[in-house]
């Protein structure tokens, strides 16, 4: 005989509260600092995860994210990014408290910031600049990590090039073609990998620190404007994918371009390379979400091919 669904709903009662009792007590030993839960509010907004604010008696509070057990190791690298971000001192990011698998959901707790404000734009350009100008020796990072929830590869590599080649652009395609999207999307992303070089003609790549997902809705301000960023798909890379990043879905002002570009100008180019450092996240939306995506990838690949198809005959000429 089943369960009643009283009993049911009691079982499942019983499983929250002690995976709920297991994430406070990591944050308590963590902070050593006691915390009697008051109240756990479900927050809407996450695009991959569950998300919670959990505040204390003594008003304590905590921003914590949820996932099936398996993706500690996504939470592990959130983790690392913001603290390597925070650790520029250029930018505001939540402060990372602890992580984990309890073997029901894997969970990241950290700093939970009111981010009810605007975003200072000037400020947030300045800031990303400031942030760019940090940087590594080589592309890359030392741990994997995800962007969406694709894995996303960072191997350390001398060459930029090599880089997007192999563990950006490349591995969504392949991907793609896991996911059954071959023909015309194959065909024009593979001419791409091969023509890309044209785009980078005489440009010196810094090796900037990257947030590396940096769409309008990683991005937020506090009460009195601060700008906050956070959720990173953090790496070493061309600080130009941040840029164009900021463009897929909007949200950021003419300020920020403005501010950002007085701070730390981008070079010539940058309109065509954004397009191109775009399809990266679009065939990335493409393998998440499939639909409309596909024939956005298409269009964006043939508009930077024309583009390096014009690059190459006016060089000629
Ligand atoms: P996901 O990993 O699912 O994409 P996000 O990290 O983007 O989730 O967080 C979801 C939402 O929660 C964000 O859009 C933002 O509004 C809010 N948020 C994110 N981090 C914090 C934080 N540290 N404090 C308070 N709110 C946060």
């Amino acid at each position: 005989m089943g369960l009643q669904p009283d009993r049911v709903s009691l079982v499942n009662k019983e499983t929250i509260m002690k995976h709920w009792q297991l994430i406070i007590q990591h944050i308590e030993q963590t902070t050593s600092q006691a915390f009697s839960l008051k109240q756990q509010r479900s927050m809407a907004g996450g695009s991959i995860n569950q998300a919670f604010l959990l505040t204390s008696e003594d008003g304590q509070q905590y921003f914590v994210k949820t996932n099936q057990s398996g993706r500690q190791d996504m939470f592990e690298a959130e983790s690392k990014g913001l603290l390597e971000i925070a650790s520029s001192r250029a930018i505001k990011v939540p402060r990372p408290v602890c992580f984990g698998d309890d073997g029901v959901q894997s969970y990241i707790a950290m700093e939970f910031l009111d981010m009810t404000g605007q975003a200072d734009q000037a400020l947030l350009g300045e800031q990303l600049a400031a942030m760019h100008n940090v940087s590594a020796e080589r592309y890359g990072w030392h741990i994997n990590n995800t962007i969406g929830a694709t894995h996303q590869s960072n191997s350390w590599t001398d060459d930029w090039l090599d880089f997007w080649c192999e563990q950006r652009l490349g591995y969504q395609l392949q991907l793609a073609a896991k996911n059954g999207y071959g023909g015309e999307l194959q065909s024009l992303g593979e001419k791409l990998l091969v023509e890309m070089p044209s785009l980078f003609v005489g440009r010196e790549i810094l090796p900037s620190m990257l947030h590396g997902d940096l769409w309008g809705g990683n991005a937020a301000g506090l009460k009195d404007g601060t700008p906050v960023i956070y959720d990173p798909a953090f790496y070493y890379g061309d600080r130009e994918t941040d840029l164009a990043m900021t463009y897929v879905f909007g949200g950021f002002t003419p300020t920020f371009y403005n501010s950002y570009q007085n701070a730390f100008p981008l070079d010539d180019g940058f309109a065509i390379r954004k397009t191109f450092y775009n399809i990266y996240h679009i065939i990335n939306h493409l393998n998440m979400f499939g639909g409309g995506y596909h024939g956005q990838s298409i269009n964006m690949l043939k508009q930077v091919l024309a583009e390096i198809n014009y690059i190459n005959v006016r060089d000629i000429l």
